[in-house]
């Protein structure tokens, strides 16, 4: 059974109720997660609480010294990082190398953080009376993060919360909780923070209700489907804490006929089909432009590169799209294609294996002429799926992309730059790609979407880390 990391030291969780994760590929079971209920998540936050104001008067030089260990750490164990999401979550150890990196990024980004906190001032706002203002942590922050960058969206938050001063408490997702573990693990052995300044509570449902009902939690950064960042966000107000959560996403990729042919094939099949569709920035809706003829030389294009990736265990380095996170979720958007095609939809490329040797593998599966009020166009099915839409010129693409509930990313492909910049200008997405097929942000800039795709303000990574990681206070002096 997995243990909590709590005050410095490894707990068993009082929990009675548990779960099994499993390995995508094959199914067999890694291991027991404890179901921490309210009070294993107050041991947690009483240490975060507890560490908190020796920490906050940590220089922040000290605090970003601590986050440069913290990179080496993670540097240094990349592979194995890597290897253990691929086991847990099911990508391409590629995938999950990468994907590593990019938690090794926002360390990098957090390690600026006595340059991000420095303040304002203005001298002689009257007579003798100068003001100031400075930033200061906001006190306990608590992560509910998801199962698909099980790495990577840890290391979104824990860098920039505790270089700023705060003291922090991970919920990782309890289908892959395995590389949380690990991370804590070389954490601890290394002896990279204080005890109690971060803490690792496992658990569902139960687990993240005691986070946000708890008094001692300050604060609140989520990643997930749609329907739980809405209710976390609007809970967490409720209790009077800051929030940040990030939610689903259904992401348009605009197919304009000048686009080049190998970018358009390499990206839309890497977007659509990559981590098995398992992305909040996957494009899962396929918008062609152009006449007919155009349209279909199109799709001709990405069906072919498509058909030509291969489906298999993550952990083979000949393996293109890895099995689901689970055979629930497999069955799930078989489910989900099945509603299409009773709606009318056809398949341009069939990817059910009739359960697939891993049990959770499917292929990639293109869907034409679902109907423009249908999931498969309107919802995140989360999987290998890539639904066509059509439309004759860029007006209409905006306009479909654009009455989407959702606002993650929009990808464009086109030759053109004029084309480029209207796209730009008008979309309603907080990433944008042109001819690039996932625009994940670098961890120097911010992450998140518009609409239904974030609930609050403040994005993950960047300058918005810093904002949302940091109370301000402003001080009017006069001495005579
Ligand atoms: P999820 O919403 O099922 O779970 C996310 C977290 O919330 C987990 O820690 C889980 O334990 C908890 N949770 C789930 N249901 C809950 C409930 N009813 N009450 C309280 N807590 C609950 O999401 P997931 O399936 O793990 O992750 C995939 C989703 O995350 C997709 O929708 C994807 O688009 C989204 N996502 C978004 C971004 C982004 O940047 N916007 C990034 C990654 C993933």
């Amino acid at each position: 059974m997995l243990r909590n990391y709590v005050g410095g030291a490894w707990v068993e969780a009082g929990a009675s109720e548990t779960l099994e994760t499993r390995s995508p590929a094959g199914g067999a079971v890694l291991a027991e997660v404890p179901l921490s209920t309210a009070d294993d998540i107050a041991a947690a936050t009483a240490a975060a609480r507890e560490a908190f104001p020796a920490w906050r008067s940590t220089p922040p030089q000290q605090r970003a010294r601590a986050l440069f260990a913290l990179r080496e750490l993670v540097v240094a164990n990349q592979q194995e990082l890597a290897e253990l999401v691929t086991l847990d979550m099911g990508k391409t150890t590629d995938d999950a190398f990468a994907e590593v990196g990019r938690g090794i990024e926002s360390i990098e980004a957090a390690g600026a953080v006595p340059h991000m906190l420095k303040g304002e001032n203005l001298e002689g706002i009257a007579t003798g009376v100068d003001i100031e203002m400075v930033r200061q942590p906001v006190g306990v922050i608590a992560a509910i993060t998801p199962f698909n960058f099980p790495a990577m969206i840890p290391l979104w938050f824990l860098p920039f919360a505790v270089g700023c001063g705060n003291t922090f408490v991970l919920k990782p997702s309890e289908q892959d909780p395995l590389t949380s573990v690990r991370l804590f693990e070389l954490i601890d052995e290394a002896g990279v923070f204080p005890a109690g300044v971060v803490n690792l509570v496992h658990g569902a449902h139960d687990a993240v209700n005691g986070l946000l009902h708890d008094p001692e939690v300050d604060g609140i950064s989520f990643v997930g489907s749609a329907k739980t960042a809405r209710y976390v966000a609007s809970t967490a107000v409720a209790e009077g804490k800051r929030v940040q959560a990030l939610g689903g996403a259904k992401n348009a990729m605009v197919a304009m006929p000048d686009a080049d042919p190998k970018l358009l094939a390499g990206g839309v099949t890497g977007s659509a089909f990559g981590a098995a569709g398992q992305r909040c920035l996957a494009g899962s809706l396929l918008v062609l432009v152009g006449t007919e003829a155009e349209q279909d030389a199109t799709l001709q294009t990405v069906v072919d590169a498509a058909g030509a990736l291969s489906v298999g265990d993550g952990a083979d380095p000949a393996t293109d799209v890895c099995p689901l996170v689970s055979v629930a979720s497999r069955e799930r958007v078989e489910g989900e294609i099945e509603t299409a095609l009773g709606e009318g939809a056809r398949l341009v490329l069939d990817g059910r294996r009739g359960g697939g040797e891993g049990g959770a593998e499917l292929g990639p599966t293109i869907i034409d002429g679902a109907p423009a009020d249908s999931r498969a166009v309107r919802e995140e099915l989360f999987g290998p799926v890539l639904t066509v839409l059509r439309t004759p010129d860029l007006d209409g693409a905006l306009e479909l992309v654009n009455s989407s509930r959702y606002g993650n990313s929009s990808i464009l492909f086109t030759s053109s730059g004029g084309t480029a910049r209207e796209f730009r200008h008008r979309v309603q997405a907080g990433m944008i790609g042109v001819n690039v097929g996932v625009a994940a942000p670098i961890a120097w800039f911010p992450f998140a979407g518009w609409k239904d795709s974030i609930d609050g303000d403040l994005h993950a990574n960047g300058r918005d880390a810093f904002e949302f990681y940091t109370r301000k206070k402003v001080v009017t002096s006069r001495w005579a």
